[in-house]
């Protein structure tokens, strides 16, 4: 069940949400509407605060490397109670949406690779490295349970050319 998202503007995109004590038959179910939200959105991730609850749960589905024009994405992946550690040095330049914040972009400048730290959906732990796209996406994402939106990390005067934007998503929503 697609549920409704929440929008910039909305105090649960700025807390820090809450570690999952327990994985329940809730959060299970919970999981799956996270996950039915971001495919009726074609995000290519979303976080629990984005659907209104403030857990350190998001599911990423970032896009494939391509091969000619053609747009894939990864399996989507489940992460509970992500620990983010050793970003490397290198830095990668991107544009960035965020489905909370409908109709803009931004540069991002992150680290091109990310260990995480995480529980699966039956509470098996995992560490992994992760490269590129699926590094900046499980860095967006984790920065939704951490208060943290992208337009917070763009250039200034990218941040001062959306500002009405912003203005009018925190208006409208
Ligand atoms: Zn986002």
């Amino acid at each position: 069940m697609k549920l409704p998202l929440t929008y910039y503007g909305n105090p649960i995109l700025r807390a820090k949400a809450k570690q999952v004590t327990a994985i329940t038959d809730e959060i299970r179910a919970f999981v799956n509407d996270m996950l039915d939200t971001m495919r009726e959105s074609s995000g290519l991730g979303i976080a629990a605060p984005q659907v209104g609850k403030s857990l350190a749960i998001f599911i990423t589905a970032p896009p494939i490397e391509e091969e000619g024009n053609e747009f894939k994405q990864a399996p989507p992946q489940v992460f509970i109670n992500p620990k983010l550690t050793e970003p490397s040095n290198e830095l990668w330049i991107h544009s960035e949406a965020c489905l909370s914040i409908p109709k803009v972009s931004g540069d991002v400048a992150r680290p091109l690779e990310i260990t995480v730290t995480w529980l699966d959906l039956d509470g098996k732990e995992y560490t992994k490295t992760f490269h590129g796209w699926a590094a900046r996406v499980i860095m967006h994402e984790n920065d939704h349970i951490n208060g943290v939106l992208y337009i917070d990390r763009i250039p200034p005067e990218q941040r001062k050319a959306i500002e009405p934007q912003l203005r009018l998503i925190k208006k409208k929503y």
